[in-house]
């Protein structure tokens, strides 16, 4: 199991809050003006699109030159796993109503892609099929979208990256050298947007990267195929957005090993949230579908940080919904609490070694933990049987007292202790994990 990356990990600032807007995350030289662009969750149901643009706004640092990241452009859709619940966003570029309720939402990513200091936009897709440009047989054939990098035309003139073709071989040249099937090779697919009369063609006009075209911008779609599993569309993606950066000359460090199998370990399991202002922290790798008596502060919105830009808390029939991308991972129902203030650490005794601890961790335990007393703090292990002691401090506790069914993973692993400001009406005070390992 994958626990290398968390520690690096900034969290994403600020708290969602139930917020749909979709996230601007500026990465490296915030002076640059050879910025690249990239977005992901156009539609909401790609994973592979905003999984990709996700993990480059997290696991990507730009050490020169500067990108931008919209990981989720139509947030709503990604939650709701569909395509758009107000329509297709990649064809409103064109003209569209002010009463359309994505109006707000275009209008803010049309400033964007409009910005003087970005050069390129690459817009990241899922496809169906795999793109050839003859007709091999239904899922392989020009008709097909999947493994294409799309352009609308050659070449734009008087425009930096212009050479539209060109770069797009560039791009699917560096790809195809590093192919996990060779089913999966990239071809370039050039839409000829703006000379097509067709219904079909005539509706590219409306699209994202052909609205950046008009703007004087080089623009690319990025196409991985729908019958990839979701971290080989990943793989691929990261493959083509590292090119496109190499051609502007932005550089960057990446936290993983760029192999299908370790991006999956990624997706899945380096994941987790905070609440309660860090005092609360729960990874969220093989998380049980539905936590009890989660302590949320009593009359107040939940705030939260989640690990990924793709991830929020919803509130659905007095509980609260964790999701993922198109995943639910687990809700947490809730039990209301006035929050109080605490800041220093514990003490814990662990394998008999004296430690401390700040809420809002997470310790790894071989044998067994003890907390140590303190007046003013009531200490409950949740999970651990016992009615002699209201305070659960000055305890040695094993993995065996603990009931299995209260851990928060599915493997039994990791268990809750929490803590209450017994000075100031039992007021909640914040959470630390603890995590049996093997011995
Ligand atoms: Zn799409």
């Amino acid at each position: 199991m994958l626990r290398l990356f968390s520690i690096f990990l900034l969290f994403i600032t600020g708290s969602y809050a139930q917020n749909m807007d979709f996230a601007l995350i500026q990465k490296g030289d915030v002076n640059s003006t050879n910025k690249l662009l990239v977005v992901g969750g156009i539609q909401g149901d790609e994973p592979g699109s905003f999984m990709a643009a996700s993990l480059l706004a997290t696991h990507y640092e730009i050490t020169k030159g500067s990108i931008w990241v919209v990981p989720n452009f139509n947030f709503y859709s990604i939650i709701k796993s569909n395509r758009g619940p107000f329509g297709d966003l990649n064809r409103k570029f064109d003209k569209l109503s002010k009463d359309d309720p994505d109006y707000r939402s275009i209008e803010r990513m049309k400033k964007l892609i409009s910005d003087a200091s970005v050069q390129m936009v690459v817009n990241l897709h899922d496809g169906s099929g795999f793109y050839r440009e003859k007709y091999i047989d239904a899922m392989h054939q020009p008709r097909r979208w999947g493994q294409a990098t799309i352009i609308d035309q050659a070449k734009v003139e008087d425009v930096r990256y212009g050479d539209l073709e060109a770069i797009a071989q560039e791009v699917d040249a560096h790809i195809n050298k590093q192919l996990l099937s060779p089913e999966h090779m990239f071809h370039t697919k050039n839409t000829h947007t703006y000379e097509k009369q067709t219904f079909e063609e005539k509706e590219m006009a409306k699209t994202l990267t052909y609205f950046a075209i008009n703007s004087g911008k080089a623009a690319f779609g990025n196409e991985s195929s729908k019958s990839l599993p979701v971290h080989e569309r990943v793989y691929y993606k990261l493959l083509a957005l590292e090119k496109f950066m190499d051609i502007m000359g932005i550089e960057y460090k990446r936290k993983f090993d760029l192999q299908a199998q370790i991006l999956k370990d990624v997706i899945d399991n380096d994941i987790f949230i905070s609440f309660n202002d860090k005092k609360i922290f729960i990874p969220l790798s093989r998380i049980r579908p539905q936590i009890s008596y989660f302590p949320v502060k009593k009359g107040d919105a939940i705030t939260f940080s989640p690990s990924s830009p793709v991830m929020t808390v919803i509130e659905e029939k007095n509980s609260f919904v964790v999701y993922y991308g198109n995943k639910k991972l687990t809700t947490l129902v809730p039990q209301y609490f006035d929050y109080g203030k605490f800041d220093g650490a514990v003490e814990m005794f662990i394998d008999g070694k004296i430690q401390s601890v700040h809420l809002g961790s997470l310790v790894e335990v071989r044998d067994y933990f003890r907390v140590q007393e303190d007046p003013h703090v009531r200490v409950n292990v949740i999970g651990y049987v016992n009615t002699k002691y209201p305070n659960e401090s000055g305890l040695n506790i094993h993995k065996k007292q603990i009931l299995p069914q209260f851990s928060i993973d599915k493997d039994a692993k990791r268990f809750r202790i929490e803590f209450y400001d017994t000075k100031h009406e039992d007021k909640f005070l914040g959470m630390i994990l603890v995590e049996f390992i093997q011995k």
